[in-house]
């Protein structure tokens, strides 16, 4: 067998035995429901689940659970029952899943991987809004606060020196913050009208450059500390293909996808 046939055979198993453990997973609370596990000459489910279908104790656990909190939430129990989604991504939304978004998490479950669902739930929880990547420079999180910036002994040596002779540091700052705000806003309009109206996919050094300056090299989501992976298109680049800096922000993968997964909703229901 060369590399490449072991590979593939390898792959087409994983995924088939990936699917059936789904499925197996998704019988397994009715199963229990019905007692049937006794016909077996089992004691519990968990003897029967592990004998028949090599289930973890953990994992029928964890599905008996699942399927328990979504007796009222009909969406989301057919995911588990027909093995369409797998228990573990669909525990990761059991504490924020309500029968009123029940829908609504079906289809993120559906198109996100499972650390998306994760930083999703995370962000909700943590009471960020649904909008998406929120465009505001005002801190979210007080872990902010928590952390003193790094300053270089000549630097702080200069501020301790400037507050002595009785000038406000603190509106030295805010002034120099605000410069540099304001330079990076100007930056992008001219960056902005420079583009061809008609761009490739390609996104140019300069556009790249001037949101590197902005967001430094982290997701732009506020409270978010994880690198960049993706530059993303706020408006559709597909609906007006350009590159405005202004609708750009670099995101780490998770936020990237969770991004997409709430623009396909926008799409869904621009349709509708
Ligand atoms: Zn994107
Ligand atoms: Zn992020």
């Amino acid at each position: 067998m060369t590399d490449t046939e072991l590979l593939s055979r390898f792959e087409y198993f994983g995924k088939k035995a990936l699917e059936y453990r789904n499925k197996v997973i998704g019988l397994l609370p009715e199963v229990n429901r019905r007692k049937l596990y006794l016909q077996r000459g089992c004691t519990s489910v968990y003897e029967y689940a592990k004998k028949v279908a090599g289930l973890s104790e953990e994992q029928a656990s964890r599905a008996l659970h699942v399927f328990e909190k979504f007796t009222d939430k009909p969406t989301l129990k057919r995911l588990l029952e027909e093995g369409t989604v797998s228990v573990n991504k669909l525990s990761r939304v059991v504490s924020i899943a309500t029968v009123e978004n029940q829908e609504m998490l079906a289809e993120k479950v559906q198109i996100m991987s499972q650390s998306a669902i994760e930083t999703f739930v995370r962000d909700i929880r943590q009471g960020a809004s649904e909008a998406g990547i929120v465009r505001t420079h005002k801190p979210e999180s007080n872990l902010l606060f928590t952390q003193e910036p790094h300053l270089d002994e000549d630097v702080r040596e200069k501020l301790v020196k400037l507050e002595r002779k009785g000038i406000d540091i603190n509106q030295l700052l805010r002034e120099a913050l605000d410069r540099r705000e304001k330079e990076i806003t100007q930056a992008k309009d001219r960056v902005a009208v420079s583009l061809p109206e008609h761009s490739s996919r390609y996104i140019p050094t300069r556009v790249r450059s001037i949101l590197k300056q902005e967001y430094g090299a982290k997701c732009a989501k506020n409270g978010c500390h994880k690198p960049s992976q993706n530059i993303h298109h706020m408006r559709r680049w597909a609906l007006d293909g350009s590159h405005d800096p202004n609708f750009m922000a670099p995101l780490c993968r998770e936020h990237h996808q969770i991004a997409h997964a709430i623009d396909v909703r926008v799409q869904e229901m621009r349709r509708n």
